[in-house]
């Protein structure tokens, strides 16, 4: 018995329907690590900004005690220094702890202005970081919002893609096998394997379709295919 063509094709566009759902499912699944990563990164360089922050204010404050534990030293050695004046000799060696009392006291001057501007620079990066945690605290809700989101569109389109699939065997068993072998041959290039003649044209690259090929198509003997996008026609069917 001759296959009937025009029930072949009816077929092929029920499975076609089920196709290019199932292509559009695993286009958008196949965009969502992407899209985690991009959330992700956002996260990530909040949370680093924050991190750095934090880093400098730590070595900040611990060079700041370093110097202030300096000019303590100093102090105490200087006003020691000072204490003994009193009992040196000899001009030149009073007037060399002279200077050295003095040098003393200016290098702790500049200590304290080095202080100073630490402070100061703790002060920013204090205002920073209470800036810094509440945008890093407003990434990771609206982080873990997003992957929520993700991750439930994620099941959603795994479990229409399942139940999709589901309804292609009965309609592959149906179809001939070469036919079959047709449509998954141009479905590697064209998701829509299958397209309708509109007009005399190609409803899947909108190129003209001969008069003569429009004819063969109608009588139904073969699957004809599309002279200049491969894809198998059809025209005139309902399902
Ligand atoms: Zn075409």
């Amino acid at each position: 018995m001759a296959t009937d063509i025009r029930a072949q094709l009816a077929l092929l566009k029920d499975l076609q329907a089920v196709d290019v759902v199932l292509h559009e499912i695993q286009l958008e699944l196949d965009s969502l690590p992407q899209s985690i990563a991009h959330i992700e990164a956002a996260h990530r360089t909040a949370k680093e900004a924050l991190a750095a922050h934090h880093h400098e204010t730590i070595e900040l404050e611990k060079a700041k005690r370093l110097e202030e534990l300096e000019v303590q030293t100093s102090t105490e050695k200087m006003a020691e220094r000072e204490n003994k004046l009193y009992a040196i000799k000899t001009t030149k060696e009073y007037q060399a702890a002279l200077k050295e009392v003095a040098d003393g006291k200016k290098a702790n001057r500049e200590r304290e202005d080095r202080i100073l501007q630490m402070m100061e620079r703790l002060e920013e990066l204090q205002k920073k970081t209470t800036q810094l945690q509440t945008e890093a605290a407003d990434k990771e809700s609206e982080y873990n919002v997003r992957l929520a989101e993700l991750q439930n569109r994620e099941a959603e389109l795994v479990k229409k893609r399942d139940e999709t699939a589901t309804r292609r065997p009965q309609l592959i068993s149906q179809v001939d096998v070469k036919i079959m072998r047709r449509y998954d041959f141009v479905r590697n290039g064209h998701p829509d394997a299958l397209a309708e003649v509109v007009r005399g044209v190609c409803s899947g690259c909108h190129m003209n379709v001969p008069p003569q090929l429009c004819n063969e198509i109608r009588r139904y003997e073969e699957v004809k295919t599309c002279p200049s996008c491969r894809r198998l026609l059809y025209t005139d069917i309902t399902t």
